[in-house]
């Protein structure tokens, strides 16, 4: 703590998994001898830069940025890009540290890390979100490359962003280098499916526990928070495996829309209107839009948190478990606080954490880095089969480390435990480096 100060998101993020690892430092204690914890928390490397864009007003603007190379044991690292105004290194530290533990259970060869910067693209224009990706990059470029580092995107990062950085990147380098980012285009490199991917799995692994206790998601009622990519693709895939998805969030509030989201207005009013949630309201009579509210207060038996850390607390949890929820799972990083965890854990609900339940998303990423590799491009079916295929090995590895080291059904300490084991033994592998 006194080495990371004021990280308040990281030092939640590490206590988590610490606590997992009581059971695997018993067992196995080289793993204290050799130092492999305190290594793991420490990024292998940090950067932190300026950013200066102009406006349209022709005023210059300076924001910061931040990339955490965290550990690249298994692969180059491997994390996405944040833009918002509450992004700080803490924040990047956290999400950094997820991703290792997040990317190991994907079972891929790809390492850890995150970056973003303060900078708020809601209302800029195009051409402002350009200059600013544009600048950004100017400085990243010099850090990524397929084999050493490579992005993708997160909160305000979409294609818009990535097109723009990618353009910046091969003007600089000169060099037509795929591999280097993803979540690209269709048209310049990217993979179908990466757009679907992270709300598509989360739902994958939400089936999958269902499964193991006999039930499924068809006819459940279903509430995601958020109305972003995450989000929207939950919602989606939820649907049409027969799930009647009632509610989703933005930061200002809520809609209940109790005939079935309309996934296809949803996506209008948010992806190529870029409006705030309270346009779908407007525009479909029966739903309700609720500013201000607290989405967890909608009834459900499946909630799917896809926005925001530290968004769901235990009351929102205790309003949930009195509601009758059965399963939870994180399409978002952390989204719950350790005392909502912990309230889904003693009151028997389903409780995927993050790392993997919202695996599938990097998953597909190395699926475009592949692609890229070896320059082909496979149809929508092919890609969300093997997508399907990793969220089912994803649970598979936490359900099984869960077993073998005495908490069964407990995802958190079986992702947390399962991951570590792969990384550390890497780690181990390599020397001390
Ligand atoms: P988007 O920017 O597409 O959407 C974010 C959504 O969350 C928006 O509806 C936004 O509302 C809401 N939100 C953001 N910040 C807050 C806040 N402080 N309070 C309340 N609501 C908020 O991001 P993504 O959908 O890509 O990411 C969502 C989550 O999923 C994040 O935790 C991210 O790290 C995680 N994730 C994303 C992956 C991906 O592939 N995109 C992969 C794995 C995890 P508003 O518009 O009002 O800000």
């Amino acid at each position: 703590l006194a080495r990371n100060p004021g990280e308040g998101e990281f030092h939640q993020a590490v206590l988590e998994v610490l606590e997992s690892l009581g059971p695997v430092v018993r067992k196995h204690q080289h793993y204290v001898d050799e130092a492999v914890i305190e290594r793991l928390c420490e990024p292998e490397r940090q950067l932190i830069f300026r950013v200066p864009w102009t406006d349209d007003q022709g005023r210059v603007q300076i924001n910061r940025a931040f990339r955490v190379e965290f550990n690249s044991a298994l692969g180059p690292y491997k994390g996405g890009l944040r833009f918002h105004p509450s992004v700080y290194l803490g924040i990047v530290k956290f999400l950094g540290f997820e991703q290792i533990f997040k990317n190991a259970l994907t079972g891929m060869p790809i390492g850890g890390g995150k970056g973003g910067s303060d900078f708020d693209p809601k209302g800029r224009s195009d051409a402002e979100v350009m200059r600013f990706c544009q600048s950004l990059m100017t400085e990243l470029y010099r850090h990524l490359g397929e084999y050493t580092d490579v992005p993708a995107g997160d909160i305000g990062v979409g294609g818009r962003e990535i097109g723009y950085l990618f353009g910046q990147y091969k003007r600089i380098t000169n060099r037509y280098e795929s591999g280097v980012l993803t979540g690209k285009g269709l048209s310049y490199g990217g993979s179908q499916v990466r757009t679907e991917a992270t709300g598509y799995g989360t739902v994958f692994f939400t089936e999958e526990m269902l499964r193991l206790s006999n039930r499924s998601l068809s006819g459940r009622r279903v509430i995601v928070s958020g109305s972003g990519n995450v989000a929207i693709y939950a919602a989606q895939k939820a649907a049409e495996l027969g799930a009647h998805v009632v509610a989703c969030s933005d930061s200002s509030g809520y809609v209940v829309d109790e005939a079935g989201l309309d996934i296809a207005l949803l996506k209008q009013v948010k992806e190529v209107d870029r409006a705030r949630l309270s346009a779908y309201a407007d525009q479909r009579p029966d739903a309700s839009y609720v500013a201000g509210g607290r989405v967890w207060d909608v009834p459900c038996e499946v909630a799917l948190p896809c926005a925001t850390q530290n968004e769901l607390d235990a009351a929102a949890a205790q309003a949930l478990v009195t509601n009758g929820v059965l399963a939870v799972a994180e399409g978002a990083n952390m989204p719950c606080t350790p005392d909502a965890t912990r309230v889904f854990q003693e009151k028997g609900v389903l409780f995927a954490p993050g790392k993997a339940a919202n695996a599938g998303g990097v998953a597909t990423s190395a699926l475009e880095m592949q692609q890229n590799a070896s320059r082909d491009s496979w149809s929508f079916a092919h890609t969300e089969e093997r997508l399907r295929d990793i969220m089912v090995g994803v649970h598979e590895r936490c359900a099984s480390a869960a077993d073998e080291y005495g908490t069964p059904g407990n995802y958190v300490a079986g992702a947390n435990i399962s991951s570590f084991l792969q990384v550390a033994d890497a780690m181990l592998s390599l020397g001390v480096v």
